[in-house]
């Protein structure tokens, strides 16, 4: 069903021709640039560069900055092949202001010779700052008198495919470029907000800059044009969130009774009470489920701060009032975990859970389908099989998702439609990657949310300590004599293999190591290569203490929940993110004991590294990081680019355009109500390669 009337198409220009009417377009490139939702003249022009280079002038070395990229015109210096960890061919190069060294690490021995002595060479690239010296690493570059790579005005850089080069981008913008100022678009914000620049102006603009254009505000992404695109951008993803919220809303739920008996005697179970926070949260998810239309809820809490309780608290008013609930986490182990958490505190009340997973095969499988089929299971926890079309239940009433940001808005909504008989189910999404509010508009923008903002009483701080790789010896001999004192630790890296070009210790490396010089202490290793039942074992090993000291890649990050864990080692730490190094910090300061957190780096680190851990060190705050988080790196990599959609604007970021955001969700909803038709010509217009999430 569609929530709009769809009008006429509100312009009808030129520009709503194919792309096959560009010279050089063929049926193959048009079906290339169909997979990526382009496939009208407007939706070329809507393919907007990520970004631009200058090679509009010559950059002496003495006056190159860090990560600026830029030509250099000079002379070689040396050139010689280092045998190191990597074969790597270094070139100095001078040109009367400083000296610049380049490394190459793919290389033919014939290009070695061609680097000889004082040779005339121009290279583009971006310099980074290392120690005392400046360096480039494979760069372009042009050997010989007369090179040039010097060019009359800024050169954009397409977010691209595989099998579309630069030049291709640039060829078929141009013409699309020269349509485009002979039939402007329809500006169809003309009359919604007041923009100085119009839509063809800012369009023409981003794909030409003229030589001169602001390139620093351009790519803080603060120039008018931009400004201009992205509040349309954001409106149009506002107006296609509030269309998906809408249409769930018009479907009706089951009326669930708060507070019921079940979920009481559970509290009255347990060995401690719920905390103010989870108590509010509590009581919105009942007041919501309690209404006959679908609850939509987010559940935000930090790691540790108890969410599962909440959610469980919620399934039992559900099968109090005689309805199913479907319990879903992204992975197997998370997904066991929860199984586990929950049989412990269903079963003493006679009530069996359900488990269902990829690896449920069989009869098994056929016995647990027909029994969630029948209603005779109640509640069933599991991993994404539970989307699966033969996966049916008899009265679905809520559905419960951990760690909503790794599942798709599609797929959430897919369960949706597994309701009982003209109903949809009440949904809960849980998350312990906290997100800036901005962020949270963004990504669950369909979602109303609430915040678990306290941890129960009487969990420790984590003591957090930055240790340089250099002293790794002190870290182990500090490790085995937490073992011998009977604590248990964490042992992280960050990959399984040897990785030639990111020089990781390698988690399998590590695992030898430590068994050899800690003879005393019992270790195991997990990683995501082992089968799950063997990587199950481990976990079950250490979580009954029979192994103390778990080398282990992140799989461990989420879930993993054993108090008397007190220690934990991050390996390479600079390599992380900060949401990550968050969650796997909370896998200890779970139990009574002082808990501490070594974040072990390497040098030289970056200054995104080094911000990233010096607010390791500063705050436990999940918020607090989150919102460092964003800044440091910007919401696609934030969330995971798949997941979202976040990464697929073109032109918007966050938190940059924040501002335009609050503006773009009031005027969605004034065209939503008042001007469907203009709302779905901007839906279209900007769905292009988020086509599968604008029709959810
Ligand atoms: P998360 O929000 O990270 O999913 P969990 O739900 O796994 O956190 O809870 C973490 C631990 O805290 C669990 O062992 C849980 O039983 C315990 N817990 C939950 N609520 C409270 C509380 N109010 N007081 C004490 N411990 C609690
Ligand atoms: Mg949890």
């Amino acid at each position: 069903m569609r929530s709009f009337c769809i009008g006429t198409r509100l312009s009808q220009t030129i520009l709503q021709n194919p792309v096959t009417v560009l010279r050089g377009v063929g049926e193959k490139m048009a079906s290339r640039l169909s997979d990526i939702g382009i496939r009208s003249l407007e939706d070329l022009l809507f393919h907007f560069p990520l970004r631009y280079q200058d090679r509009t002038q010559i950059t002496p070395i003495g006056g190159l900055r860090d990560h600026v990229d830029a030509v250099i015109d000079g002379e070689v210096l040396t050139a010689a092949v280092t045998l190191g960890r990597r074969r790597t061919l270094l070139i100095k190069i001078e040109d009367g202001t400083g000296i610049l060294t380049v490394r190459l690490f793919h290389f033919r021995q014939a290009q070695v010779s061609q680097f000889k002595q004082g040779a005339a060479i121009q290279l583009f690239g971006t310099p980074r700052r290392s120690g005392g010296h400046i360096e480039m690493i494979h760069p372009e570059y042009r050997l010989g008198e007369g090179a040039n790579l010097v060019e009359q005005a800024l050169t954009p850089v397409y977010p691209t495919v595989s099998g579309m080069g630069q030049s291709t981008w640039r060829k078929l913008c141009g013409q699309a470029l020269r349509l485009l100022v002979a039939n402007p678009p329809e500006d169809l914000l003309a009359t919604v907000t007041e923009d100085a620049i119009t839509l063809s102006e800012a369009i023409a603009f981003l794909h030409n800059p003229p030589p001169g254009a602001e390139l620093n505000q351009i790519h803080q992404g603060l120039h008018p044009a931009q400004l201009r695109l992205a509040r349309e951008e954001l409106i149009a993803h506002q107006l296609t969130v509030q269309g998906v919220r809408d249409r769930e809303r018009r479907h009706t739920a089951p009326v669930i009774a708060g507070l019921s008996p079940l979920s009481e005697k559970l509290l009255a179970q347990l060995p401690f009470s719920p905390t103010a926070a989870q108590e509010r949260v509590a009581s919105e998810l009942a007041l919501d489920m309690s209404q006959q239309q679908p609850m939509l809820r987010l559940v935000q809490g930090d790691v540790g701060s108890g969410k599962t309780l909440v959610a469980a608290r919620a399934a039992l008013d559900t099968l109090a009032s005689g309805y199913q609930v479907a319990f879903m986490a992204p992975t197997e182990l998370l997904a066991e975990q929860h199984f586990a958490n929950l049989e412990a505190w269903f079963s003493p009340m006679g009530l069996p859970v359900a488990w269902l997973s990829g690896r449920t095969k069989g009869k098994a499988r056929a016995a647990t389908l027909s029994e969630l089929a029948s209603g005779d299971a109640h509640i069933v926890v599991g991993t994404h099989a539970l989307f699966q079309q033969d996966v049916q239940f008899r009265r679905l009433g809520l559905i419960i998702v951990d760690e909503q940001h790794r599942f798709g808005v599609h797929q959430r909504l897919a369960l949706a439609d597994k309701g009982a008989a003209g109903q949809h189910p009440h949904q809960l999404a849980l998350t312990a990657t906290p997100i800036p509010r901005s962020l949270a508009m963004v990504a669950y923008g369909d979602l109303d949310c609430s915040v678990i903002d306290e941890l129960p009483p009487g969990r420790q701080p984590v003591m957090t300590t930055l240790i340089e790789h250099s002293r790794r010896d002190a870290v182990i001999r500090r490790v085995g004599v937490a073992c011998r004192e009977g604590r248990q630790a964490y042992w992280v890296c960050t990959a399984i293999e040897e990785n030639d070009t990111l020089d990781i210790e390698a988690a399998e490396a590590t695992y030898k190591h430590l068994c050899h010089t800690l003879p005393e202490a019992s270790i195991g290793l997990v990683h995501g290569k082992l089968k799950p039942a063997e990587k199950a074992a481990v976990m079950e090993r250490f979580k009954q203490g029979e192994i103390q000291l778990l080398i282990a890649t992140t799989v461990i990050e989420v879930g993993m929940d054993v108090p008397n864990a007190s220690l934990m080692i991050i390996d390479n730490a600079e390599r992380l993110g900060l949401a990550q190094l968050h969650q796997l910090r909370g896998r200890v300061g779970r139990g009574a004991i002082d808990s501490h957190c070594l974040l072990l780096f390497r040098q030289p680190l970056s200054e995104t590294a080094q911000q990233r851990l010096s607010i390791m060190q500063e705050s436990h705050d999940g918020f607090v990081i989150a919102e460092a988080d964003l800044a440091i790196r910007g919401p696609g990599e934030l969330l995971g680019t798949r997941q979202t959609g976040l990464a697929a604007f073109r032109i918007a970021l966050l938190p940059e355009h924040e501002a335009l955001l609050v503006e773009a969700q009031a005027v969605a909803t004034r065209l939503y109500q008042h001007d469907p038709a203009r709302a779905e010509a901007l839906m279209r217009r900007w769905a292009g390669s988020r086509a599968d999430f604008a029709r959810v």
